[in-house]
């Protein structure tokens, strides 16, 4: 049974009298235990939706029209929990104050599925492999770190794993693609570990979708974790060589590539980032992979139309170490040429640490900070990725209360557009 949390105005939904706090029961007398079974059976072209209202039994007949919602929001899933302990879990090298959902050790294979979120499948029963095939769940995203059982179950704090290659080869046998990730730690799973990893996953080509090489994360709060370090230059060096070596045996063999460096490595190696044709249709974007040269490309493409900047318009424009590099040039090509004014102030993340340098992980009260120092006094643009869908950071400030404080006007423009639209 899942609860409607909503219910779109003008929808076919609303037309025929459904209504939020509605409980849906079944759909075509299939039992609805979750938003992935809504997602399943709601594609049906002729829908027969029993319903408990107030404890009443309720049905509601809906012939779908092609190509339209039926203006459904299903209340949001309960999430599986994680059976890991991984060295390197951000739950508990988060500082105390953050949003809630971030002391969760979530995975669930379902999120996997629907919204793309990397799991580790540690925690599946023999019930949940059952739908994986009977509802088709492909591709998955799965966090596999290294193919290797120790160091794999050394990484992830769990001696009761099963060998991740021998799910794989299951998946593939039973047509599931999956995309990968490896996040890689210096002297863990790093060098000629990273390399065998690399090269086992590609084993699985075509069912292989792709496979992320991110840099480990590492914030402040480390007390009685394992003792980890953050990438070298040298580090990233060395792991982009073997990407790019995995890359180029990737275009031999398929002519397509399928494995890709985080944006991290690439800026901690400083090393050129790759064209936009690299990425094909950025698999990966949401893991920070091509973010960078996604933004760059944009930014040409709306370079020409944008307007010049009006007399005296200035911004000041918040950034993390990360993307500082390319911000920068961003903008002092809008001042050559669009006769922007501007002034570029680096955040520090002083919440999570200064080794934390993503943007996405800056929260509010590292935006307060950076613009305790701001000179300006026009706009001030900050990184979209920073907030969450209901407009909060990480710490649940939101930019509203920037705005308050500071007296000015805060923007998260969401493609370049947008950002051209606030600077001109
Ligand atoms: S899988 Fe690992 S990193 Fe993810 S929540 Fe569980 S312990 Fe933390």
């Amino acid at each position: 049974v899942i609860t409607i949390a909503e219910i779109e105005t003008g929808s076919q939904a609303e037309q025929v009298g459904l209504l939020p706090g509605d409980k849906i029961v079944s759909i075509n007398g299939e039992t609805i235990r979750d938003r992935l079974d809504y997602e399943f059976f709601r594609t049906e072209p002729s829908l027969e939706v029993s319903t408990l209202r107030d404890g009443e039994e309720m049905q509601f007949q809906i012939e779908r029209e092609y190509g339209t919602n039926l203006g459904i929001e299903p209340e949001v899933m309960k999430i599986h929990i994680c059976k890991n302990n991984c060295v390197f879990c951000f739950v508990y090298q988060n500082p105390k104050g953050m949003r809630k959902s971030l002391y969760v050790k979530d995975e669930d294979y379902r999120y996997s599925f629907l919204d793309g979120h990397f799991t580790t499948l540690s925690n599946m029963e023999q019930a949940d492999w059952d739908r994986v095939l009977e509802q088709n769940l492909s591709p998955l995203y799965i966090s596999v770190q290294a193919t290797e059982p120790e160091l794999r179950a050394r990484l992830l704090g769990n001696d009761s794993l099963e060998p991740i290659m021998e799910r794989l080869k299951w998946l593939q046998e039973h047509n599931i693609d999956f995309h990968t990730q490896l996040v890689v730690i210096p002297e863990w799973n790093d060098r000629e570990h990273l390399t065998r990893s690399m090269e086992d996953l590609l084993t699985f080509y075509p069912s292989l979708q792709s496979i992320s090489v991110v840099p480990i994360g590492l914030t402040k709060k480390r007390d009685k974790l394992p003792d980890l370090r953050s990438f070298t230059q040298e580090d990233a060096e060395d792991a982009l060589s073997r990407v790019n070596n995995c890359i180029n045996k990737c275009k031999e063999e398929w002519g397509e590539n399928l494995v890709y460096a985080g944006d991290e490595m690439y800026v901690i190696a400083k090393a050129d980032l790759p064209p936009p044709e690299f990425y094909g249709d950025y698999s990966q974007y949401e893991n920070g992979v091509g973010t960078l040269t996604a933004l760059w490309d944009d930014f040409q493409r709306e370079l020409v139309q944008l307007p010049m900047a009006r007399d005296g318009w200035e911004i000041t424009v918040l950034t993390g170490k990360t993307a500082s590099c390319m911000q920068r040039d961003i903008l002092e090509i809008l001042a050559e040429e669009k006769n922007v004014k501007y002034e570029l102030l680096i955040c520090e993340n002083h919440t999570f640490g200064e080794m934390v340098t993503v943007t996405g992980l800056l929260c509010g009260d590292d935006f307060r900070q950076a613009l305790k120092r701001s000179e300006g006094k026009g706009p001030v643009l900050i990184p979209p990725n920073s907030l969450n869908n209901n407009n909060q950071f990480l710490d649940d400030l939101t930019p509203k209360d920037l705005e308050e404080e500071f007296g000015r006007k805060i923007i998260a423009p969401n493609s370049f557009r947008e950002y051209c639209t606030e600077v001109s």
